[in-house]
């Protein structure tokens, strides 16, 4: 298999922080893999060092096949990467016309090119003349992508292209965006801190934690089957408990409860996902107070206090609640788990 990019062992440090300590991944040509963790955690850094714009200190990068750091060093110009960054930016005194030409040879510089570009994401040849100051963000966002396609890369990388947007205006200008790169066929890597972003948009999320990845995977099974417990809690709402494993079940607040148990045996923690937990409309189950509620819309999250028989420790879990009748603090309600859990070691 021939991989878009390979990244291997990369280390980078600014003065005597390590950013990034040996960073390992593939990238399938034609895929499209989102980068997210929390604040800090070196995303950036490691777009900004395959795109070229810093050299690692150790390891190597590779881009279809061809060694770009490491024995090799191919500047950023001579790499075939387009680079989308956070504001897009545009050269704010030039027209649309001059930035989206920009990316493109001289001689290709036409007007006809430039259309099928601009059309390519979804804006007409009537924004040419336009300056930055007169699109609205997700335009600016879209002429940066533009920009970026006229250089016809093998390898696109986004540095949070859409966290400057509204909520609505976010979700249809990655619908566009998504949809031009994989009509494209052209390999992305997003970089996000929005989960819920991360996985919608990608076939593969790689999970960074602290300088380091932490999990690659399909968004499913990020999501279904964290690597650990800060994994869990970052890529979604969790419900954590203590728990005692036997085979593939495991004893805890909630019950007796299935679980992934990965190994993970005697004295250890069960994860749950919100949805997994139901309220019972007959009381039945493990009986408890609603706390709080968080009215989201479509659905709630109620946080439940369990009764406890012996009074000393009372467990407090979250429950996703769809399109139901609301709840009210203090109201009484019984509890059961409807999936399957994942175990990790105490
Ligand atoms: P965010 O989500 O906030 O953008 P990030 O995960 O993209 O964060 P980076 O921007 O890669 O994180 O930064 C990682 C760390 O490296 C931070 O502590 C940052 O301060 C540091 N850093 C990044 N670039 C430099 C630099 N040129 N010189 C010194 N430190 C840097």
């Amino acid at each position: 298999m021939t991989y878009a990019l390979e990244v291997n062992g990369l280390d980078k440090s600014f003065g005597s922080t390590n950013v990034l300590r040996h960073i390992a991944f593939s990238v399938e040509a034609g895929s499209t893999t989102a980068i997210v963790g929390p604040s800090g955690c070196g995303k950036t850094t490691l777009l900004r060092l395959v795109a070229g714009f810093e050299r690692p200190d150790a390891g190597t990068i590779t881009l279809g096949g061809r060694v770009v750091a490491g024995a090799e060093w191919i500047p950023a110009h001579r790499r075939s990467v387009g680079y989308v960054a956070q504001d897009g930016a545009l050269f704010p005194h030039a027209t649309v016309a001059v930035n989206v030409g920009f990316g493109l040879p001289r001689r290709a510089r036409t007007r006809a090119r430039i259309t099928e570009l601009l059309e390519m994401v979804s804006l007409d040849y009537s924004y040419a003349s336009r300056r930055p100051d007169q699109l609205s963000g997700g335009q600016q966002q879209r002429v940066a992508l533009a920009r970026a396609l006229a250089r016809e890369p093998e390898l696109m990388l986004l540095d949070e292209p859409f966290s400057a947007l509204d909520a609505g205006l976010r979700a249809n200008t990655r619908r566009i965006v998504a949809d031009v790169l994989a009509k494209a066929g052209i390999t992305t890597i997003l970089v996000t801190h929005d989960q819920p972003e991360a996985l919608s948009f990608a076939d593969r999320v790689a999970v960074m934690s602290d300088g380091r990845l932490a999990q690659v995977g399909t968004p499913r099974e990020i999501y279904s089957a964290p690597i650990d417990v800060p994994t869990a809690e970052f890529i979604g709402d969790a419900v954590v408990l203590s728990a005692h494993v036997e085979g593939e079940r495991a004893r805890c607040a909630l019950g007796d409860v299935a679980v992934i148990a990965n190994g993970v045996q005697g004295e250890a923690r069960v994860m749950l996902r919100p949805e997994q937990i139901e309220v019972t409309a007959d009381g039945a189950g493990v009986a408890g107070s609603v706390v709080d509620v968080e009215y989201l819309g479509s659905e709630m999250l109620l946080g439940i206090r369990l009764d406890t028989a012996d009074g000393v420790v009372s467990e407090r879990v979250t429950v996703r609640r769809f399109g139901a009748t609301a709840l009210t603090p203090g109201e009484r309600v019984g509890i059961r788990v409807l999936g399957t859990g994942v175990a990790y070691q105490q």
